[in-house]
């Protein structure tokens, strides 16, 4: 289920960023290597009430010029309006209305989004009558808040939740699966989905997000039903914002927390790079089902040894992962393109499956006896039972004597034997250690 999006957009200087950290609860890393690019200010996950959401600054992207703020303002608000549930749209109240906010104003007004007017830089000291001029913008009333003395904030927070889609929204049937494509700029996203649903497919329907314009779409397979994840960049080919490097990550980021099983389209001719390495890891951290597809293949010069040396690279850059399957594909030639489909039907089936736990504590005894757990300074590490607690991804409680004792290699190991027995192919595992008695 997707967390509801929240963007601030705003003139420089009228408190955007003071006003981010404010709200900012855990940082979460970007995805890209660009220069110039604020990074810890893009992305980060906020919390009110218990209502948990994504928070995102449209801004932050070194303007080349001091004269091109309005078409850098425009290009914001676009970003957005095309990704957001709800605008922030802050003024300064010291500095008062200005032509740009009115030309943001409009276009804010011209969308579908929920947009809240906020006024910052009320101070303890300052006149409240100063945000009445706002009225004017024509998006309600503005709400008074000190970003960096922290006034209003919890008054604005509240609006902000309140103006969520309701969670049926975005949510699909437990039978649909959900699939985000993900990878560098080029590296044939377009061109798998685009394969894999030009292939006779029932195409269901494009689901248009509700305020957001993110494009789902859904199609059906011998009885199977998916749903590809924003699909909106991908399959029409008008790839607006190509060069808007922040506004691809943020893209990136709310596929993946909106789906179960990531593709991760590695491009073959430049072999795993960082950004793969982040992207990647964002999904593994994130407990989605992965499945890694190394595209172009039909570009590589290949002998006996070629899939080996590609196999072992993954198995070295991404060993966090090595749960993930990997496919060789050309989606220009539509080389095992069809693979695709089973290994995410596998991978989905691994991400929510259960184990009983009778079998669990059958494993988990052998792997006991035949490999000690550690101990330390005398005391010797007891595990009592375990439970498997939840799926997608499944996850696993252990009660023992003394969670200290838990060595990460034991930890691992018993992962193994898990894994042996049940491969749980294309799924992160999760175990949690309680101390019990
Ligand atoms: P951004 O460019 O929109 O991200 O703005 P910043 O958050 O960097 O803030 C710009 C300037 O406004 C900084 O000097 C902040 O200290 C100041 N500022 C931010 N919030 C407030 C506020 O509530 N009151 C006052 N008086 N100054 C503020
Ligand atoms: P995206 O940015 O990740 O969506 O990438 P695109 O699907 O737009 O592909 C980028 C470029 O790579 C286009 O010129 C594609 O035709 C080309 N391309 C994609 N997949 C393959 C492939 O398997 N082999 C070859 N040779 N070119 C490919």
């Amino acid at each position: 289920m997707g967390r509801p999006v929240v963007a601030i957009v705003g003139r420089p200087n009228v408190g955007k960023s003071t006003l981010f950290n404010r709200i900012a609860g855990k940082r979460i890393a970007i995805v890209e290597d660009k220069p110039g690019v604020t990074r810890d200010r893009i992305y980060a996950e906020g919390e009110w009430l218990n209502k948990y959401f994504t928070l995102i600054d449209t801004g932050g992207i070194e303007p080349e010029s001091k004269d091109i703020i309005l078409s850098q303002m425009r290009r914001q608000a676009e970003i957005a309006i095309e990704t957001a549930d709800v605008i922030l749209f802050l003024v300064d109240g010291i500095q008062g209305l200005t032509p740009t906010d009115r030309e943001v104003a409009e276009m804010l007004r011209k969308s579908k989004n929920e947009v809240v007017l906020v006024c910052n830089k009320i101070d303890y000291n300052a006149l409240n009558e100063s945000i009445y001029e706002f009225y004017e913008l024509g998006l309600g009333e503005p709400i008074p808040i000190s970003a960096s003395q922290g006034l209003g904030i919890g008054d604005l927070l509240d609006v902000v939740v309140e103006k969520f889609p309701s969670e049926k929204d975005t949510e699909y049937d437990d039978d649909v699966i959900k699939v985000a494509v993900i990878g560098k700029p080029n590296a044939g996203k377009s061109s798998l989905v685009n394969r894999i649903l030009g292939e006779d497919r029932v195409i269901v329907s494009d689901i248009p997000g509700t305020t957001r314009d993110a494009i789902d779409t859904r199609f059906e397979v011998n009885g199977d039903k998916f749903v590809f994840i924003d699909t909106a960049g991908l399959r029409k080919k008008k790839k607006i914002y190509e060069n808007v490097e922040r506004y691809s990550a943020i893209r990136t980021l709310t596929a993946i927390e909106r789906a179960d099983v990531c593709l991760i389209m590695i491009d073959a001719t430049e072999g795993v790079t960082e950004q793969d390495k982040k992207i990647a890891g964002f999904a593994h951290n994130n407990g989605k089902a992965s499945i890694i597809i190394i595209n172009k293949w039909d570009l590589i010069d290949k002998d006996d040894r070629t899939y080996l040396k590609f196999k072992n690279e993954v198995k070295t850059k991404l060993a966090f992962m090595d749960y993930a399957p990997i496919l060789y594909i050309s989606a220009l030639t539509g080389q095992r393109v069809n693979r695709a489909l089973d290994l995410i039907k596998q991978a989905s089936m691994n991400h929510s499956m259960r184990i009983r736990t009778g079998t669990l504590n059958d494993i988990i005894g052998e792997a006991v006896l035949m490999n000690q757990p550690p101990s330390d300074k005398g005391r010797r590490l007891k595990i009592y039972y375990a439970t498997q607690v939840g799926v997608k991804p499944p996850k696993f409680v252990i009660f023992v004597n003394d969670e200290e004792l838990m060595h990460f290699s034991y930890a691992r190991y018993l992962e193994n034997q898990i894994r042996n027995t049940f491969e749980f192919k294309g799924t992160p595992i999760q175990f949690e250690f309680r101390q019990k008695g």
